[in-house]
């Protein structure tokens, strides 16, 4: 609180009791100036003295009026309403002056002595109703007491005198009365002032203490809600981090295709399965598998399909497994079984002979019949191998072995085949540069016409002569070109070079077959290629011949018939390679811009023993004719195996009875040197 303030409110607090005494202090007047009235008895001064008491009685009714206002309304200011209350309360004193002084006049005593009376009386009461306000009391008692004093002093008698002296006195201790009781006044209302003021201070204080208590609950309770919400977060953050870290955890342990434990769990179980088994003496196998002819449903028929071939393998292996056998996808299209508890390794061939049954049934996915076989590979423990990856290792060398032997089949691992696996990756090593160093050329395979004699084409093969293996069979390392992705690449060199050969050469008659990869099948570049190729060349584009194999058409077919109609619109001839070991149903052949038929050796080599194989290959020779094509027999060796042919009422024979594969160089040279079929 400003000190102004609070010197304002001791101002009002001291006037307070003046203003609120002002009635008594009036009615007093009043009541005294009727006295007078009552006492005047005819007295030759009556008029003034009615004039002086009516004075007085309207003077102390205004006086009120004054302080009941400002009880009221205190509309003016403060030292207003005291300027005016000291001003009527000194007329008022004035004019009780003037009765004192008038006194001297008054021939009636007893009025006399009650006007001094009351002079005295009203000096000496109104110490209580007005010196509250010291100037209001002196306002009062000044014109008073100096019109007494007057009065006593100029009437001319001792005692009157001496009623001056103890006026005089009368008169101080008055002063001296109020004035003690004014400053008690005003040491307690400053006291009681003080005390308020600290009243309010502390009420102040215990306001703010209350409203900060307040803002300090609410901001306890933001607080903690605050808290309570970041706590909720926090655990909903440590709920989705443990989620994270569990699928993290499952992610490192388990193939998301699948659902099932991958490399690294797989190493695990093997682990325990080998401690197992060592505490037991007991065997364990690892069965390595990976699926035939994936790589070409993937790339021919999407991954999407290759995907969901996965996961119905998965679940097939998972119907035919035990629950305690561990099955477990290594990624691509490889999968490792672990059996465990084995007392003797035959009971491992019998689960991956179950296990190549049941992946030779076709499977249905998306309206494609789809046929895969599985190579197993198959290491045993303690024989292969004492450690995971050892095992793992010697087992996945097997299943190559498996696969190089055709697929679909089974293949125990021993010690030799680490070596060929080594050879293997060598030989991969080599066949990256082979093509910028030239090893690789063409050789050319003459094809007979049956009943002429006469040359008809030459089947072109690839050979790779390296510096380091020497000439390298075909069979060897056109796999390994399709497994590294160079089989395009030599793919292209293979057509520039045969289509160069053909140019050379101008002879219009013969043909000349290119044998396709898989991999390079329902590649459209490639037929582009092959289409500036002939036209850079100015070849005629019907001495070119593309060989498929069957397993081709197995896949899908509406692709299958795109391609291979697109390349025979280029004027090229379409052979069916190895005719007769695959599983093309005749049905398709009809559909299909199919210009030759070649059958497999394996037919012709089993004739004379099989019954019913030369029923078949008759069948071969007679459909092959009614659709239109032309039919070569492959690999005729004998003149037992010629006759045959010759009986059955063959087209043209492909085989090492007339010739094998020709040096470019020789090419010429054979067919200017008439061939008799009789003869050979
Ligand atoms: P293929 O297309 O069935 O080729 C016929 C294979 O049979 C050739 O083996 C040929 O030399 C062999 N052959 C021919 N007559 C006889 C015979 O009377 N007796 C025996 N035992 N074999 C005979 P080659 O040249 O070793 O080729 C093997 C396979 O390699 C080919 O089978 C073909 O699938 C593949 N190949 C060869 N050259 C190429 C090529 O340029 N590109 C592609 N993609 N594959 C090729
Ligand atoms: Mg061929
Ligand atoms: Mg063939």
């Amino acid at each position: 609180m400003s000190k102004n303030s609070s010197n304002n409110i001791l101002l009002e607090k001291q006037v307070e009791p003046l203003f609120k005494a002002t009635m008594s202090g009036g009615l007093a007047n009043i009541f005294c100036a009727g006295l007078v009235l009552l006492f005047l008895n005819n007295s030759p001064q009556e008029s003034n003295a009615i004039i002086l008491s009516i004075s007085i009685i309207l003077l102390s009714v205004i006086r009120i009026f004054i302080a009941k206002h400002y009880l009221k309304y205190g509309t003016l200011k403060l030292e207003n309403y005291i300027h005016l209350h000291v001003f009527f309360t000194f007329l008022i004193g004035v004019v009780w002056g003037v009765f004192a002084y008038m006194q001297l006049y008054f021939d009636d005593e007893s009025l006399r002595s009650l006007v001094i009376l009351i002079n005295f009386g009203l000096i000496a009461a109104s110490i209580a109703t007005l010196s509250t306000w010291m100037f209001a009391y002196l306002a009062y008692m000044i014109p008073q007491s100096i019109a007494i004093f007057y009065v006593f002093v100029n009437i001319d008698s001792e005692y009157h005198l001496q009623m001056a002296g103890a006026f005089c006195i009368f008169t101080g201790i008055m002063i001296d009365t109020s004035i003690r009781f004014n400053r008690r006044l005003i040491t307690e209302l400053q006291l009681i002032a003080d005390l308020n003021n600290e009243i309010e201070i502390r009420e102040k204080v215990q306001d703010e203490l209350v409203q900060s208590k307040q803002g300090l609950e609410i901001k306890i309770n933001e607080r903690t809600k605050e808290l309570v919400d970041a706590n909720a977060h926090l655990e909903k953050v440590i709920d989705k981090k443990e989620e994270a870290e569990k699928s993290l955890q499952y992610l490192a342990y388990h193939d998301e295709l699948t659902g099932l434990p991958n490399k690294n769990l797989l190493v695990d179980r093997i682990d325990q399965s080998i401690r197992t088994s060592s505490r037991e003496s007991q065997k364990m196998a690892i069965l390595f598998l990976d699926l035939d002819r994936f790589k070409n449903i993937n790339d021919s028929l999407g991954h999407n399909i290759g995907d969901i071939l996965i996961q119905e393998v998965s679940s097939r292996l998972h119907g035919i497994l035990r629950s305690v056998d561990t099955v477990s996808r290594n990624g691509g299209d490889e999968f490792v079984v672990v059996l465990e508890r084995l007392k003797n390794s035959n009971e491992a061939v019998y689960v991956a002979k179950k296990i190549i049954d049941c992946l030779t049934d076709s499977f249905d996915i998306h309206s494609h019949k789809i046929h895969i076989g599985a190579s197993i590979g198959i290491s045993i423990y303690p024989t292969d191998g004492a450690a995971p990856l050892i095992l793992l290792r010697n087992a996945d060398t097997a299943m190559y072995r498996a696969k190089q032997a055709g697929g679909n089949q089974l293949q125990f691992y021993d010690k030799s085949m680490s070596n060929q696996l080594r050879d293997r990756l060598e030989l991969e090593s080599e066949l990256h540069t082979a093509l910028e160093n030239n090893e690789f050329y063409m050789v050319y395979q003459p094809q007979i016409n049956c009943s002429t004699g006469e040359t008809t084409g030459f089947e072109s093969l690839i050979r790779w002569n390296n510096s380091q293996y020497g000439e390298i069979n075909p069979e060897r390392f056109v796999p390994l070109l399709e497994e590294t992705g160079l089989i395009y690449s030599v793919g292209e060199w293979v057509v520039t070079e045969v289509i160069e050969f053909v140019r050379q050469h101008h002879d219009s008659d013969v043909t000349y077959a290119i044998n396709l990869s898989v991999l390079q099948f329902n590649n459209y570049q490639f037929i582009e290629f092959v289409k500036n190729e002939i036209e850079k060349s100015g070849i005629n584009p019907s001495q070119i011949e593309f060989e498929i194999t069957e397993s081709l058409l197995i896949n899908d077919f509406d692709k299958t018939k795109n391609f291979l109609n697109e390349l025979h619109s280029l004027g090229c001839a379409i052979a069916l390679d190895d005719f007769g070991t695959g599983y093309t149903s005749m049905n398709y052949l009809a559909r299909l811009p199919i210009d030759v038929i070649k059958i497999d050796k394996s037919l012709v080599r089993n004739i004379n023993t099989n019954k019913n194989l030369k029923s078949i290959v008759t069948a071969i020779v007679t459909m092959s004719k009614s659709l239109g094509m032309r039919n070569i027999f492959e690999g005729i060796e004998t003149k037992e195996e010629l006759s045959v042919v010759q009986a059955l009422k063959g087209n043209i024979i492909q085989g090492y009875i007339f010739s094998k594969p020709l040096l470019a160089k020789d090419v010429d040279l054979w067919l200017t040197t008439t061939q008799d079929v009789g003869q050979a």
